[in-house]
């Protein structure tokens, strides 16, 4: 049992999908293909619901239109006939569901309406998906994820109740495979026990194929991107990028941490538990060899780096001077909890804390009122936190050349900074 993820960059045109064909007819089989919405949707819908909760009813009813003409020509441009009008005919209810969604929001909460509304982006694009496999001779089963993925109410970021999802994968999912070699699912969605759809974070279709596997549980997965595998950094913001060909869960998820935008954070631990390597590979030229994400590697690595950008250096000083020891520690750590602000760099100091911490003023501007009643705050904005793991004098010396360092810290292994943009 093989698992492949195809985000909505590898859908994004209709002439995408059309290349993803060989793909899956050249797979390893039995298959199941977890895939996102077409390429920006979910960010489309984001704004739907936005809109819908301003009252401009007007402007999210255009939106919707525009939206449903979009997906309308997608589908012209790759099915005919009766396949064309059964498709139609079902993206015309999900999205007469989203109308009734966008009417209805503003007796909702924010984040239950953003579930109902975004989590149609991957049914629309796997019913599409489903429909040209077939019309391709490419029999498929399509299974909708919400009657597998059982998710508490959190609603844009719910956790999943993986025993009773183990238990939906086996007994709805599995069957399915002594008909089907291939079956279709959705990532990023869920379902809670009351039927209301759910969505598992921004880009979490990663981390649903990585669930699906190990409940399966299959032998591999492999995530389908638009570039050659892992990079040893961004190549948007660093030149000379390595490609790398095999790395380990440890180190993936320590970049993934530390804000590398690769895979979602959350799909290595059950591919780690349950010993299930994880490739990625080049949609664009699937004879690339990729990248190789396992347990155990035994080659060195290149220095990976990873920046994170949008950073604020917070320094919390106790007012009275009072040492922050265990206590103050873990009372800070609490507020900072209660504010769902998570730290990314920590120095504890006598009498103060100083944390990197995501610039979301959202969250920042409440964190700090809360923390101003015992300590006084210092901030330091536009800041930017680089992590280097695998370094040597030369690599770190250059990359930091031309920043001025707020702070750092090195490890044996990891060196990471936090500078200032100017
Ligand atoms: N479509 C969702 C998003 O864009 C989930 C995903 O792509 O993984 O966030
Ligand atoms: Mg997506």
């Amino acid at each position: 049992m093989q698992v492949y993820k195809f985000g909505g960059a590898s859908i994004a045109t209709p002439e995408r999908m059309t290349a993803l064909l060989p793909i899956i007819a050249e797979a390893q089989k039995p298959l199941l293909v977890v895939v996102s919405a077409l390429g920006k949707t979910t960010n489309a819908l984001e704004e739907v619901v936005k809109v819908a909760f301003k009252g401009d009813k007007q402007k999210a009813d255009d939106l919707i239109k525009q939206l449903e003409e979009q997906h309308a020509a997608y589908c012209s441009a790759l099915l005919q006939g009766e396949a064309l009008d059964a498709i139609q005919d079902e993206l015309h209810l999900i999205f007469t569901e989203m109308q009734w969604a966008v009417d209805t929001a503003p007796q909702y909460a924010y984040d239950y309406v953003y579930d109902q509304i975004v989590s149609l982006g991957e049914l629309i694009s796997t019913s599409i998906f489903s429909h040209y496999l077939k019309a391709q001779q490419l029999s498929n089963a399509w299974v909708d994820a919400r009657d597998l993925v059982r998710t508490n109410n959190n609603y844009r970021d719910a956790l999943v109740d993986e025993a009773f999802t183990t238990k939906q994968v086996k007994d709805k999912l599995l069957p399915l495979f002594n008909q089907y070699s291939v079956v279709i699912t959705q990532g990023f969605i869920g379902c809670t026990d009351e039927n209301y759809s759910t969505t598992l974070g921004r880009e979490g279709s990663d981390y649903s194929a990585a669930l699906f596997a190990s409940m399966l549980p299959a032998s591999g997965v492999t995530i389908w991107k638009d570039v050659e595998g892992l990079l040893n950094a961004d190549p948007k913001l660093f030149p000379n990028t390595i490609k790398i060909q095999q790395i380990s869960f440890y180190e993936v998820i320590e970049m993934a941490y530390y804000g590398a935008q690769v895979i979602h954070p959350k799909t290595i631990k059950p591919l780690h538990n349950h010993n299930i390597p994880l490739y990625v590979k080049c949609f664009l030229d699937k004879g690339l060899p990729g990248t190789i994400i396992k347990n155990e590697v035994e080659t060195a690595y290149p220095p990976i780096i990873v920046l994170k950008k949008n950073q604020i250096l917070l320094k919390i000083t106790s007012k009275d001077y009072s040492f922050v020891t265990e206590d103050k520690l873990s009372e800070l750590y609490t507020i900072f909890h209660q504010h769902k602000v998570k730290i990314n760099l920590l120095q504890n100091a006598a009498i103060s804390l100083i944390a990197c911490v995501d610039n979301n003023l959202d969250k920042v501007e409440p964190l700090i009122a809360a923390l101003s009643q015992n300590y006084q705050i210092r901030r330091n904005e536009d800041a930017e936190l680089l992590t280097v793991r695998h370094y040597d004098q030369a690599t770190f010396k250059e990359l930091i050349k031309d920043r001025k360092v707020l702070l750092e810290q090195k490890s044996r292994v990891t060196v990471q900074v936090v500078t200032s943009n100017f």
